[in-house]
């Protein structure tokens, strides 16, 4: 079994991330806001975590408890769009953010808890390829999400 459980490998420093965070700032004539910083820092620590725009804000209002949850929807649009994170369509209780610099994987989730688990199976990314080389095509990307009951969920229910 290739699969494994396994927190993934970071691909740019927290410092790194920043920096160019301030240049698109400047680039998009927008003014630095300690929010947008704080935002990507909270993505980045979570070791593995995909947190949802209210968890998000909550992280904030340990700091700031006046953080309102538009700005934190506006920011992480923004955020999206300049491909600083990516957005995870988990379950019905919505969007997921997880920071964009980190090595591929998939993603196992729990529909009755929302548990995330992220994977990477060798023989998965590989029959990916060659799936698309059968139909004369090339692998550009890909995004495996696989719903489960997880073992918790699984025994109380
Ligand atoms: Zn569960
Ligand atoms: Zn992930």
């Amino acid at each position: 079994m290739a699969v494994e459980k396994t927190i993934t490998k970071r691909l740019e420093t927290l410092d790194s991330i920043l920096d160019r965070l301030r240049a698109s700032i400047k680039k998009n004539g927008l003014k630095n806001s300690k929010q947008r910083e704080e935002i990507i820092a909270v993505l980045y620590n979570k070791s593995g975590m995909h947190l949802s725009p209210e968890e998000i804000a909550n992280q904030l209002r340990m700091k700031d408890k006046n953080t309102s949850i538009s700005s934190v929807y506006r920011i992480l649009s923004f955020l999206e769009k300049e491909n600083f994170i990516t957005a995870l369509e988990a379950d019905k209780t919505g969007k997921r953010y997880e920071i964009a610099a980190k090595a591929h994987h998939d993603h196992i989730i729990c529909l009755n808890c929302g548990t995330i688990i992220e994977f990477v199976d060798s023989d998965i990314e590989r029959l990916q390829i060659d799936i698309a080389e059968k139909f004369g095509t090339q692998l550009i990307s890909h995004d495996m999400r696989l719903f489960v009951l997880c073992s918790k969920c699984k025994t109380n229910s």
